[in-house]
């Protein structure tokens, strides 16, 4: 099938990267060691600001171990932001703990002040929380210092999903270095690949040895084959390793791109009413997506007509992340408890992710601002005819909504 002409995001490689891989395979480590192994993880410990780095065979997969790291397990209870790709609550589950879902603020990251009363709530009612799961939702890093702090009251871990976050910085610090334990994914839609591929970042070096540990099959070091624990098989493969280094040499070029896309539909956004851009200030963000929201009462069009508009000159356009808690594998409010204001759901309906690739050109952008532009001139056609501007429309519905 052909895809879009103007696609959503797209990984790029090129000679670097081939050269890496084959440099990895002529030198004979093929598995799970090898030197490109080894400088993967010095090189994601640097730009994390961490003391150590363990390279794993997906996202999930560092999700999962960071968890089990954490000491999360069947019985507790994780909160986590509904607002996110489902493999933060699947590895929940995977531990045998329960997610709770927790809404988002007006940026889209973890509503700080429900998880206090979810965390209050839990500490009367004696129930044992695992962890603490906050995700940086499209590359915006969450508000860790807030979380971390509510967190430590109550002594509950904090796993960071920065699987969408790295290159970006708040107040100085890197995605990544927040939390007991942080995440990154090298998925094909990130914004570097190893083709899959994902990590655990952290400070503690016996954390580190335990996710290396569960990663390799919880082989015990002695000659015969010797396990304590229930294993797993997700070290990541030394080739991949290698495209990964590769690609995160190109992190700034990649930063750069996608940067200069925010910044074009920023600037778009500022003559579109009704039109905002998700997340509000970016300073430091990796820009890794760049999603709009739309008020079809003020913009005179609504995120489904966007996207369909898109689609007819060829270019992708998606929905934001449909919350967790509205998933029909959560939907049992008794299995899976859920703190919500309304607010994800709001940017799920409202919410437009638009091409933010770093091999889209600025004539295709500009493509994809003209298709836009043209939506919210022909609207506001309609409305200078029938007398009605813009201003005759209620307030913003993410602010009555929040
Ligand atoms: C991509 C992603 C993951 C999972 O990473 P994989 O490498 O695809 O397993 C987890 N959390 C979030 C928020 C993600 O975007």
């Amino acid at each position: 099938m052909m895809g879009p002409r103007i696609a959503l995001s797209l990984p790029v490689t090129g000679q670097a990267e081939q050269d890496a891989v084959l440099e990895a395979l002529r030198s004979g480590w093929i598995t799970s060691a090898g030197p490109q192994l080894d400088r993967f993880e010095q090189e994601l410990a640097v730009h994390t600001g961490r003391r150590c780095a363990v390279a794993v065979s997906s996202g999930t997969a560092a999700l999962h171990l960071a968890l089990l790291a954490a000491g999360a397990g069947p019985g507790d209870l994780v909160p986590c932001s509904t607002l996110t790709f489902a493999a933060t609550a699947n590895a929940i589950c995977y531990t045998g703990a329960t997610p709770v879902f927790i809404d988002s603020d007006a940026t889209g990251s973890m509503d700080v002040s429900l998880l206090d009363a979810f965390l209050t709530d839990s500490a009367s009612a004696g129930a044992r929380v695992g962890a603490v799961v906050p995700v940086d939702l499209f590359g915006k890093i969450a508000d860790h210092a807030a979380i971390s702090r509510l967190a430590d009251r109550y002594g509950v871990p904090v796993v960071v999903d920065a699987a969408e976050s790295l290159g970006s910085v708040r107040e100085g610090r890197p995605a990544g270095s927040d939390g007991r334990l942080a995440i990154l994914s090298f998925n094909g839609n990130k914004i570097i690949t190893a083709s899959a591929g994902g990590a655990v970042v952290c400070d503690d070096p016996a954390l580190a040895d335990r996710v290396r540990h569960l990663a390799t099959q919880a082989r015990q070091p002695v000659v015969h084959y010797e396990h304590e624990d229930i294993g797993f098989n997700y070290r990541l493969s030394n080739l991949l390793a290698a495209v990964g280094s590769a690609q995160l040499a190109r992190l700034p070029e990649f930063l750069a791109a996608r940067r200069a896309h925010r910044d074009g539909y920023r600037r778009l956004a500022l003559t579109l009413p009704g039109v905002e851009i998700l997340g509000g200030e970016d300073t430091g963000d990796n820009c890794w997506l760049t999603a709009i929201v739309i008020d079809p009462a003020q913009a005179g069009f609504d995120a489904d007509e966007a996207r369909e508009a898109l689609a007819s000159h060829g270019i992708e356009s998606r929905p934001v992340w449909k919350p967790m808690h509205l998933q029909p594998v959560f939907a049992d409010p008794e299995r899976y408890p859920r703190l919500v204001t309304g607010v994800a759901e709001h940017l799920f309906t409202h919410g437009l992710v638009l091409p933010s690739g770093p091999s889209m050109s600025h004539e295709q952008r500009a493509e994809v601002e003209s298709c836009l532009s043209e939506l919210s001139g022909a609207a506001h056609t309609v409305d200078a005819q029938h007398s009605a501007g813009p201003a005759h429309f209620g307030p913003v519905g993410l602010r009555s909504a929040s």
